[in-house]
């Protein structure tokens, strides 16, 4: 029960990273710290379809 998500730079916009997650766990949308090699520097990462 693992689907597989997109998760997108808060900054710059930009779809950088996919991952998976589980809907049971984690209900809301997933927000993660990742470097985005775009702005050079961490930012939060949303989930987006
Ligand atoms: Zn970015």
């Amino acid at each position: 029960m693992r689907e597989i998500i997109t998760l997108a730079c808060t900054e710059c916009k930009r779809r950088n990273y996919t991952t998976t997650k589980s809907k049971r766990n984690t209900p809301g949308r997933l927000e993660l710290s990742k470097y985005c090699k775009f702005d050079r520097k961490h930012t939060v990462h949303r989930e987006t379809r």
